[in-house]
């Protein structure tokens, strides 16, 4: 018997994509759309940004699978429902991540954000080249993506400490946990990278009061969400010098409005969502696995905790 899916995505092109894609890979798999004839049987629903009606539209849905790593498109309704939520975790989703945050890195450490400013005014001017033991690279979020990322640098010999809610101990990481400890970390960073889930605790965490907490010529790197970011307070900490910069890859709407003034602030670096994903061939196969276990009653791959929300 085949594997009934609903597929709740907001994007035409990567429902194409992913259609095409469960095609060739699962043929074993029934994808429906919402409205299909049968969609309203379906137990099995894979998400990215769906109605926030889903639910009471389609009340037989039993497992939602979200079609990403992160959960919060999720929204409200579903991750409250008490329903099993999985997420996408990836290995080369991991180390894409880790490539655009050494890019960020390498960016300060080698100066070499200053210096493309320095070539649209003719200026040539050299800097005193660091050690990367010099450099104090803080992360914000040490799970599957953070934790990546974190040792990843360390390895490059990096002066790496991470946060987390609960206490990790991890080899050359000086490990942080719970919002006490989180000043301490932040007074010791060059640069910070967010890899935190966007949750009703997380959301605006980014904002004056923790840019304060970092030494003055500090760097902030976003590959969370947009959500995690006052866009303003950022803004003000670049233009007066506290920010020396920041790198972004997620913003709170998305596409970026033109008129939205990151794109124009001297130091800010925009990026389109493009850090790193998992890739549609990955996110079938997850998909498709944990529906087979879900219906079987078997344990399911990367459950979030329903209770912290990612
Ligand atoms: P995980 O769920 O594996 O890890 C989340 C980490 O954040 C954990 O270490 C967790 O702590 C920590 N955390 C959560 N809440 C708090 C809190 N209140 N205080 C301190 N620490 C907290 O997520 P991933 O690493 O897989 O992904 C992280 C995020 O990256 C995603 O949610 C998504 O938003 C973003 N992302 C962005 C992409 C891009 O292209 N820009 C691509 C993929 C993901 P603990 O370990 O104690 O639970």
């Amino acid at each position: 018997m085949k594997i009934p899916i609903l597929l709740a995505n907001n994007d035409a092109a990567f429902t194409e994509q992913l259609i095409a894609s469960f095609q060739q890979r699962h043929p074993d798999v029934d994808v429906l759309l919402p409205g299909q004839p049968g969609s309203d049987k379906v137990q099995v629903a894979a998400c990215w940004f769906p109605d926030d009606t889903l639910l009471t539209n389609y009340p037989n849905i039993k497992f939602i699978h979200a079609l990403s790593a992160g959960v919060d498109h999720l929204g409200e309704s579903l991750l409250s429902a008490g329903l099993p939520i999985c997420r996408i975790v990836d290995e080369r989703q991991k180390q894409g991540m880790f490539e655009y945050a050494l890019w960020g890195v390498l960016n300060v450490h080698r100066y070499f954000d200053l210096a493309a400013q320095n070539q649209r005014q003719n200026c040539w001017q050299r800097y005193k080249q660091k050690a990367a033991q010099d450099i104090r690279v803080s992360v914000l979020g040490l799970g599957a993506l953070g934790e990546y990322v974190a040792k990843g640098l360390a390895d490059l010999g990096y002066s790496v400490s991470g946060w987390s809610r609960s206490q990790k101990a991890m080899a050359n990481i000086t490990c942080y946990s719970g919002e006490a400890s989180l000043s301490d970390m932040l007074g010791q960073t060059d640069i910070l990278i967010n890899l935190l889930p966007l949750s009703p605790v997380t959301k605006g965490i980014l904002s004056r009061k923790l840019f304060d907490q970092l030494p003055q010529g500090a760097y902030v790197i976003n590959c969370g969400r947009g959500g995690h970011v006052n866009e303003a307070d950022l803004i003000q900490a670049v233009t007066r010098g506290h920010l020396r910069g920041a790198m972004l890859d997620v913003f709170d709407e998305e596409p970026l409005p033109e008129t939205n003034p990151l794109w124009t602030t001297q130091g800010i670096v925009i990026t389109p969502h493009m850090a790193s994903d998992a890739g549609e061939t990955v996110v079938v196969d997850q998909v498709a696995e944990n529906a087979a276990r879900f219906l079987r009653g078997d344990a399911l791959l990367n459950p979030i905790n329903l209770d912290h929300g990612y």
